[in-house]
């Protein structure tokens, strides 16, 4: 048996990936799940898949577990805060730990997996944005096993030579190319963008997604952070990962080799199928997913991003050049212009205002040590936070 830990169990990650493990019953065990709030939801998922542990990263919602737990008759244990996050993904029975929490909170206990040289299939590609060196340098000294779970970055794990070491003139590519939707506003007049609701942000035409990344997807940001993700985890220069509009969500992305070769992946639009890859690589696995029906996708379109009308892309690919904590600064200012989009406190094309401003009045310097990273973080967030008021 596999024992697995689903850091943000509860999530569209999440749920996607027990609802694999639940199909492979004789080979997955979840051992740990984690979620920040949702009691009911984990209260559910602890009936369902009976893990060792179940972490509440809010102090009251671990509260509120345990109570509902005893009359459950259930022997899972429960923790709190970073700290149980970090020991769940770091457990002896956690043979591979999923991190699906959304945003720079699920750093810590991915980092700890890399550290504790576990089989890590990455969602969360913020921890990756945030601390990029640390974290690939925390892999290859520990031994640690990085498995993108992003669809772009499952699919150019898939087109990549199976023993790629991390030299893309060595393994013939000549660039990644990496595929966008584009999102819900893709052909949206610029003028009509200033009054966009949240709900038609996370109205994505492709994929069901939690609301943070549905945001960024609507921003454009969340290309511009898988542009940074695709950079680690390829080392590659951004100048060798190019954006490709492909509204239909049909292939994930290509590698393009200097044979003049092109190698895609393409898939129904659901995320169990790279969750699926990850869990079982180098093997395959059934995942439940709606075959591809060709002559029902019928075409293919493809189109160069519009870096005006979506200003994120850009500013992404600014932070790389600059290097260093930019990428932790970008990443930043853009969770607490989201955050604020959601809650009604800004309007959508301020996201953009307020990730550049930040990244404009914060210097960025070269990256030594988590802490100086974290302290980077915290200072954008307050940054950004003064700027919406
Ligand atoms: P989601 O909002 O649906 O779920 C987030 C999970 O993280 C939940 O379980 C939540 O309880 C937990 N969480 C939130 N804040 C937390 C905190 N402060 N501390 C601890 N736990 C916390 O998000 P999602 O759509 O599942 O996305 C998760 C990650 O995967 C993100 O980084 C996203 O960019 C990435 N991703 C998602 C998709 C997708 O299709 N949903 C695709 C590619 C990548
Ligand atoms: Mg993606």
């Amino acid at each position: 048996m596999i024992g697995v830990t689903v850091l943000g169990s509860t999530g569209s990650i999440g749920v996607n990936t027990l609802d694999v493990i639940a199909r492979h019953a004789d080979r997955y065990r979840a051992v740990a799940l984690t979620a920040n709030s949702d009691v009911e939801r984990m209260l559910a998922q602890c009936r369902d898949f009976r893990p060792d542990y179940a972490v509440m990263a809010n102090e009251a919602a671990a509260e509120s577990l345990v109570q509902q737990l005893r009359e459950t008759g259930l022997e899972t244990v429960v923790l709190s805060g970073d700290e149980g996050l970090v020991q769940v993904a770091t457990l002896p029975e956690a043979d591979c730990v999923m991190a699906a929490i959304v945003g720079a909170a699920g750093l810590l206990p991915a980092l700890a997996a890399a550290r504790a040289g576990k089989r890590i299939m990455l969602a969360n590609k913020e921890a990756l944005v945030v601390s990029g060196k640390i974290f690939m340098d925390a892999v290859r000294e520990n031994d640690a096993v990085l498995l993108p779970v992003d669809s772009e970055h499952n699919a150019i794990f898939q087109c990549m030579p199976p023993a790629y070491q991390g030299d893309l003139d060595q393994a013939g590519v000549h660039r990644i190319l990496l595929t966008a939707s584009g999102g819900p506003f893709r052909d949206m007049a610029p003028a009509e963008l200033e009054s966009v609701t949240p709900e038609q942000a996370c109205a994505h035409p492709n994929w069901v997604m939690g609301r943070k990344i549905s945001v960024d997807s609507a921003t454009m940001m969340n290309k511009g952070l898988e542009v940074i993700e695709a950079c680690w985890l390829f080392n590659a220069e951004p100048s060798r990962v190019e954006v490709v509009i492909h509204p239909q969500s049909v292939i994930h992305s290509l590698v393009d080799y200097v044979d003049g070769s092109v190698l895609a992946q393409l898939g129904s639009p659901d995320m169990r199928t790279p969750i699926a890859y990850a869990l079982a690589w180098p093997e395959r696995i059934e995942a439940g997913v709606n075959r591809l029906d060709l002559f029902e996708v019928a075409r293919l379109d493809f189109q160069a991003p519009d870096l005006d009308r979506f200003p994120c892309l850009r500013l992404a690919y600014e932070a790389l050049e600059r290097g260093g904590t930019a990428s932790a600064i970008l990443n930043a200012a853009n969770e607490v212009a989201v955050d604020a989009f959601l809650n009604g406190r800004l309007k959508f094309t301020a996201i953009a205002k307020v990730v550049e401003k930040t990244l404009t009045a914060l210097p960025s310097a070269a990256v030594v040590s988590l802490e100086q990273v974290l302290e980077a973080d915290g200072e954008a967030r307050q940054f950004a936070g003064r700027l919406i008021g």
